[in-house]
């Protein structure tokens, strides 16, 4: 965890948190894990495919993110914590290059390849088709693969010819994941993927996120989801103001 943070205090408590937090996981049994579509190995990357240096962000005058230092490895596991309005969705924004920062660099390493998603599904095209949006996003599938990856992500029959634009909030989300991580990205920039989700397509979201090879930057509340990305590290947003961690609030996301 290399978050900034205004005294070395407040460092040593969030770390100790987020032990706390990681503690509190269990570890997930491979089996429970097995996908029923082979996911693509991830574009080849170097050692740290995407950084922050001292990224910062105001809107107005209110500084959202003040120097945050990141290195995402590859193929590491990093989930965002924070309460609403800290921030964890515009440090996604600037991972992903949809909005510049005021100050510092987000660093692209070798042979990176992001795939964003959104919670309001600004990365679908509303006019394209299910099977369209899949087939452009992983053009390698042939008809019969887009076909059976559809078919894991609950997608059957006529579904394939849907315009995006009639899906609901819970198939947008299945169709934007089922695109990324069959896409060849190899770091994964989810933002709270499993908000709004029914239990059937909430479970595929989260064998996708389990099964999925390359590095997950991942922003969630949702305990079910944190124990399928197994993160090696935790970041704690709001990275100046510690006092706004309350202990209630780490323990409802921990569930600890
Ligand atoms: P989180 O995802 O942690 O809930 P956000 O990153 O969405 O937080 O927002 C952080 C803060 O920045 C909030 O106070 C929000 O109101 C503000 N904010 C976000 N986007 C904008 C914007 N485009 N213009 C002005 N303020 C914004």
């Amino acid at each position: 965890m290399r978050a900034n943070v205004a005294t070395a205090v407040a460092a040593k408590n969030m770390a100790r948190r987020a032990d706390r937090l990681l503690a509190g996981l269990e570890p997930v049994r491979r089996r429970d894990k097995v996908a029923r579509i082979r996911l693509p190995e991830p574009a080849a990357c170097g050692r740290t495919p995407l950084g922050t240096v001292a990224l910062t962000k105001s809107y107005g005058d209110h500084r959202v993110l003040g120097g945050v230092d990141l290195a995402v490895d590859r193929g590491s596991r990093l989930v965002v914590l924070g309460p609403n309005g800290a921030g964890k969705t515009t440090l996604l924004r600037l991972l992903a290059g949809r909005e510049a920062p005021d100050d510092g660099r987000v660093v692209h390493g070798h042979g990176l390849r992001i795939g964003y998603f959104a919670q309001e599904h600004d990365t679908l095209d509303g006019t394209d088709t299910v099977r369209g949006h899949l087939a452009a996003a992983a053009p390698h599938l042939t008809d019969g693969e887009v076909r059976r990856v559809l078919g894991a992500f609950l997608f059957t029959g006529d579904d394939a010819g849907k315009r995006v634009d009639v899906l609901s909030g819970g198939e947008k989300t299945r169709l934007a994941l089922a695109g990324l991580v069959h896409s060849g990205a190899n770091v994964l920039l989810l933002d709270e993927p499993t908000n709004h989700l029914d239990p059937a397509s909430r479970a595929e979201v989260l064998t996708a996120v389990g099964t999925y090879p390359g590095a997950i930057v991942m922003v969630t509340h949702d305990e079910g989801a944190l124990r399928a990305l197994r993160p090696d590290r935790v970041l704690m947003l709001p990275d100046a103001d510690e006092d706004l961690w309350s202990e209630e609030y780490l323990e409802l996301v921990a569930l600890a």
